[in-house]
């Protein structure tokens, strides 16, 4: 057996404590291939978890790009190179014409510090409006939109929280319609109260799938009143696609497609380029014009040859192994299974998701439908004891988050399922 306390405490000794670990368990890997990945022991696990190798851990595909391009050239972004015009250019293609510039960076989070710059650029405001279960990553910009860990000192006065979509408590108790215009009107009272303050409106930023909300069932045109009201305010509206883009929700390349409409501004990250660190903000031409002459902004990695290679074979590989309708018809199957599952085990209250982006949300009674948080952090774990890794999510953390690498078949589906059938009925 390896040993994992000696690894924790050299952890603890060289990175510092409180650094984030899946599992009261935790897995020490060290091999993927696939939707697999292979611990130090040899132990073999089902990864149903992680977006970030998004065309299968390991895909021979990326690996060769990145080592063509690593054993070629790899400078800073201040030399022309064909790479990353050529990456930008076949990226752009998959949006709506109005979206046909972008930035590369290296993150989720330096994405959306750009796209927050971009609104403050074109409207001259710093307003900024998320929902308040969100998160859109560490820089100190924008973990001033995540309620998780409030910042020192408070929020500034340029933020305002609107509540996360819960499409299986809405908001007011509405469902449908009245749930999109409870949202709506959420969102109208934030802008409102920003236009109040010194700061004004500047942006609502989103992920269109919500993804760290839990990723409620929204019903079609959810969000059509609220872009309607943040274009009506002057605001821009950013879509943080870090988790839903690249065709997870099987229906479209784009959470925001998938959603309905057409944002200002797009940020990119996790899956971008299969665990090499590649993010990205997509907008209008002009609207890159106006952040570059307001900010001059630089960037040494964001867009480097060997980021653009790999970013490039994961596109490449998405069209070629045709992973959205994998993701579509695979998801669709996952969730006939959950549902047989739900038929049998009271514990799971509702079933959500789109295409390789699921989950089941576990409550203590269907009636009252409270929340069983403990009950979810033991399936989540007794199932890494079974070979099989997924996490936790939502509003009251008690939904299993299912988001595996897109090559993810019916029998993988089915041995995730059966899996946890077996944990569900050992509870
Ligand atoms: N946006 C969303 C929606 C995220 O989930 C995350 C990371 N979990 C980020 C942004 C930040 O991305 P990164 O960790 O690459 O900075």
């Amino acid at each position: 057996m390896a040993d994992n306390a000696a690894l924790l405490a050299r952890r603890d000794r060289l990175l510092g404590r409180n650094m984030s670990l899946f599992y009261q368990d935790p897995v020490h890997l060290v091999r993927g291939e696939g939707v697999w990945l292979w611990d130090a022991d040899g132990r073999r696990y089902l990864d149903c978890y992680n977006n970030v190798p998004h065309v299968g851990h390991c895909h021979p595909r990326v690996v060769e790009a990145i080592t063509r391009q690593a054993s070629t050239l790899n400078t800073h972004t201040r030399y022309l190179h064909e790479g990353i015009l050529d990456y930008v250019e076949r990226l752009t293609a998959t949006f709506d014409a109005s979206l046909n510039a972008a930035i590369l960076t290296c993150t989720g989070s330096e994405a959306n510090d750009i796209a927050l710059r971009m609104a403050q650029a074109m409207t001259g405001k710093t307003g900024v409006i998320a929902t308040d279960h969100t998160y859109h990553g560490n820089t100190a910009a924008v973990s001033q939109l995540s309620t998780r860990m409030p910042p020192v000192g408070g929020f500034g006065g340029h933020v305002r929280h609107v509540p996360a979509p819960d499409s299986y408590r809405p908001l007011g108790g509405a469902a449908g319609e009245a749930f999109a215009a409870a949202f709506a009107a959420k969102v109208e009272e934030a802008i409102a109260s920003l236009e109040e303050s010194p700061h004004g409106f500047s942006a609502l930023i989103i992920d269109p799938f919500f993804a760290n909300e839990g990723f409620p069932d929204l019903p079609a045109g959810f969000l059509d009143k609220t872009v309607a009201a943040v274009r009506k305010a002057g605001g821009l509206i950013i879509a943080d696609e870090v988790q839903p883009g690249f065709g997870r929700t099987g229906t479209h390349m784009w959470g925001h497609q998938h959603a309905g409409f057409v944002p200002d501004i797009v940020t990119l990250g996790k899956p971008m380029a299969n665990g090499h660190p590649v993010g990205g903000v997509v907008a209008n031409l002009d609207t890159l014009n106006g952040f570059r002459k307001a900010f001059r902004y630089f960037n040494t990695f964001g867009g480097n040859p060997v980021s653009c290679a790999a970013a490039m074979a994961v596109l490449e590989v998405i069209e070629e192994e045709q992973l959205i309708e994998n993701a579509r018809v695979v998801g669709a199957y996952a969730r006939a299974g959950f549902e047989r599952l739900a038929a049998k085990h009271a514990l799971i209250g509702d079933i959500r998701g789109s295409g390789l982006f699921m989950g089941t949300e576990f409550v203590a009674d269907r009636k009252s439908k409270e929340p069983a948080p403990e009950q979810a952090t033991r399936i989540v774990n007794a199932m890494r004891e079974r070979g099989v890794l997924m996490g936790k999510i939502g509003v009251h953390q008690c939904s299993t988050k299912i988001r595996p690498p897109m090559p993810f078949s019916q029998a993988h589906a089915d041995l995730m399922l059966s899996t946890l059938d077996d944990v569900l009925s050992g509870l």
